[in-house]
C-alpha cells in the first residue's frame, strides 16, 4: 500500500504547484486587460506567481543544480513573490507601494541560508530561518486586510487564507523547535507533504481570490457609476426614483410619514453666463455637497435635473422636514468660504428655493407629492427666491 507520502512525492507537488501558479498567472494577466486602471495592484497579483514559479523551478532541481541556486537562491525568490503579493494589495487597497523594509529582509534571509547550507548545513536552522520570516511577511499581509471593512466575499477569502498562510508557517516553526523537521526539503515525511500541498493550494486559491477582489471592484465600481450623477456625485434620476418609490410605499403599509423637497438653484443661469458653463459646474457640485450637511442619514439626495434636486426625508413629519428644508436653504445661503475658489471668481454666494411636500396617508401617490413639491418650489420662486413653501 503506497503511503501518503510516497504517494504525493514533494518533488512532484512542487512542480504542480508551479505549473499552477504560472496559469493563475496567466489568467490574471487576461484578465487585467479588461480591468479598468482604476484597479491597482493587478499588476503585482499578475507578477508574484510568476517570480513564485520561478522558485518553485529552482526548489524542484534540488540535487541537479548547485544547492547555493536550490537553497539560498529559491527561498529568496520565494520570498520575494511573497512580497509582491503583498505590494499588490497594498495598491489594491488604495495604499502606497511599502515593501522596501521586506525587500531589505530578502538579501539577510539569503546570506544566512547561504551560511547554513554552504559552512554549516543545516536543515533544521534554515526551515527556523526561512518560517519566521515568512510567518511575519504573512502576519504582516493578513493584518493590512484586516485593518479593512471585509465587506465582499473575495476579500474575506482572501484574509482567510492569509490567516491560515501565517498559521501554518508559524506551526511549521513549531514542529522544527520539537525536532520534526525532517532532513531536507524533498524527503517525504507525511509532515512536509502536508505543509507543500497545503502552500500549493492556498498560492492558488490566493490567486483566485485576487480575480474574485477585482471582479467585486469592478461591480462595485460600475453599480456606482449606473446610480450616480456623475457632475455632483448624488444619486441619478433613476436611482432617485427607485429610492422614492421604495419610500413611498413604505409609508403608504406603515401609514408613515415621508416628504420631499423639491430644490431648485436661484438664478443659475447667470452663473453660467457671467463665469462660463465649468465654473457653474463647479458650482453645481458645491451645491450637492452643500445640500447634504443638513440631511438625516436616512435621506436620499439625488440630482432631478439641470440644477434641480430631490431630497427624499424617510420617516419625518411636515415640521421635522420643515426644519430640514430651512436649514439646506440657511446653509446655502451662506456667503462661499473666502479664499475658495467660487469666491476668488467673485461668485458670492448661491441661494436655493425649496418646495416642501408631505405623505398624506394611503390615498396619496408619489406623482402627487412630486406635483405638490413642484407646485410649492414654483410659489417660492414667485415669492422672491431664497425660501421654502409648503404644499
Ligand atoms: P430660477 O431662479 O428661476 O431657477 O432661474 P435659473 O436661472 O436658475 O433657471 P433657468 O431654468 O432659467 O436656468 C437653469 C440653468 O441651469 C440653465 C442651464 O444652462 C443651467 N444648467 C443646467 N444643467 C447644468 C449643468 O450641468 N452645468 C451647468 N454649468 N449649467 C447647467
Ligand atoms: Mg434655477
Ligand atoms: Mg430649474
Amino acid at each position: 500500500m503506497p503511503t501518503l507520502s510516497s504517494a504525493l512525492d514533494p518533488r512532484s507537488v512542487i512542480v504542480l504547484a508551479g505549473v499552477m501558479g504560472l496559469l493563475m498567472s496567466l489568467v490574471m494577466f487576461s484578465m487585467r486587460r479588461s480591468y479598468p486602471s482604476s484597479i491597482r495592484g493587478l499588476r503585482e497579483w499578475t507578477l508574484a506567481p510568476l517570480i513564485c514559479f520561478g522558485s518553485t523551478v529552482l526548489f524542484a532541481m534540488r540535487g541537479v543544480l548547485p544547492d547555493v541556486l536550490t537553497i539560498p537562491l529559491a527561498n529568496m525568490v520565494l520570498f520575494q513573490g511573497c512580497i509582491t503579493y503583498y505590494a499588490g494589495s497594498q495598491l489594491f487597497l488604495g495604499h502606497a507601494r511599502n515593501t522596501r523594509g521586506w525587500s531589505i529582509v530578502t538579501p539577510v534571509l539569503g546570506a544566512v541560508l547561504f551560511w547554513y547550507s554552504q559552512f554549516q548545513p543545516s536543515y533544521t536552522v534554515r526551515l527556523a530561518v526561512f518560517t519566521v520570516a515568512i510567518a511575519a511577511l504573512f502576519t504582516a499581509h493578513a493584518s493590512l486586510y484586516l485593518r479593512h471593512p471585509l465587506t465582499h466575499l473575495g476579500l474575506r477569502v482572501m484574509t482567510g487564507l492569509l490567516v491560515l498562510q501565517a498559521t501554518v508557517a508559524a506551526l511549521r516553526f513549531v514542529t522544527v523547535l520539537l525536532g520534526e523537521a525532517g532532513t531536507n526539503l524533498l524527503e517525504a515525511t507525511w509532515l512536509q507533504v502536508v505543509y507543500i500541498v497545503m502552500y500549493s493550494f492556498t498560492a492558488l486559491l490566493m490567486s483566485i481570490a485576487g480575480v474574485l477582489m477585482a471582479t467585486d471592484r469592478v461591480r462595485v465600481e460600475f453599480e456606482f457609476m449606473a446610480t450616480h450623477d456623475p457632475l455632483t456625485g448624488v444619486l441619478n434620476r433613476r436611482a432617485l426614483f427607485a429610492q422614492s418609490q421604495k419610500a413611498f410605499a413604505r409609508s403608504q403599509r406603515g401609514e408613515t410619514p415621508m416628504a420631499l423637497l423639491m430644490l431648485d438653484a436661484d438664478h443659475f443661469k447667470r452663473i453660467n453666463d457671467a463665469f462660463g458653463h465649468q465654473t457653474g459646474d463647479e458650482v453645481l457640485r458645491e451645491l450637492a455637497q452643500r445640500l447634504q450637511g443638513p440631511l438625516p442619514a436616512s435621506a436620499h439626495l439625488g440630482r432631478y435635473g439641470g440644477e434641480e434636486f430631490l431630497a427624499v426625508l424617510p420617516g419625518l413629519t411636515p415640521d421635522a422636514a420643515h426644519a430640514v428644508a430651512e436649514r439646506v436653504r440657511a446653509d446655502l445661503a451662506r456667503p462661499f468660504d473666502a479664499g475658495s475658489r467660487l469666491a476668488d471668481a467673485g461668485i458670492e454666494r448661491l441661494t436655493v428655493s425649496i418646495g416642501m411636500a408631505s405623505f398624506r396617508g394611503a390615498a396619496d401617490t408619489l406623482d402627487a407629492m412630486l406635483a405638490r413639491a413642484d407646485a410649492a418650489l414654483y410659489r417660492a420662486k414667485a415669492a422672491g427666491r431664497d425660501r421654502v413653501e409648503v404644499a
